[in-house]
């Protein structure tokens, strides 16, 4: 099995670790047409997203104040 992919070590820019770009995501990402490699770890692209589609990060309730 030789598809040109080998894992790779990243830098997370979120938290500084080091993460590995696995073969499976990297053919993920080619499948995606993404050329670029990931700029976070596995769980700070988890929490992005999850800020991304909540607009806020989690455990934060928004507030409405009535007078
Ligand atoms: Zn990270």
């Amino acid at each position: 099995m030789d598809n040109g992919f080998k894992p790779k070590f990243l830098i997370c820019t979120e938290c500084n670790e080091e993460f590995v770009f696995t073969i499976q995501a990297q053919e993920y990402f080619a499948e995606r047409g993404y050329s670029e490699d990931p700029k976070r770890c596995k769980s700070c692209h988890t929490t992005y997203k999850k800020v991304q589609r909540n607009g806020k990060p989690q455990g934060q309730t928004e507030i409405q104040y009535r007078d």
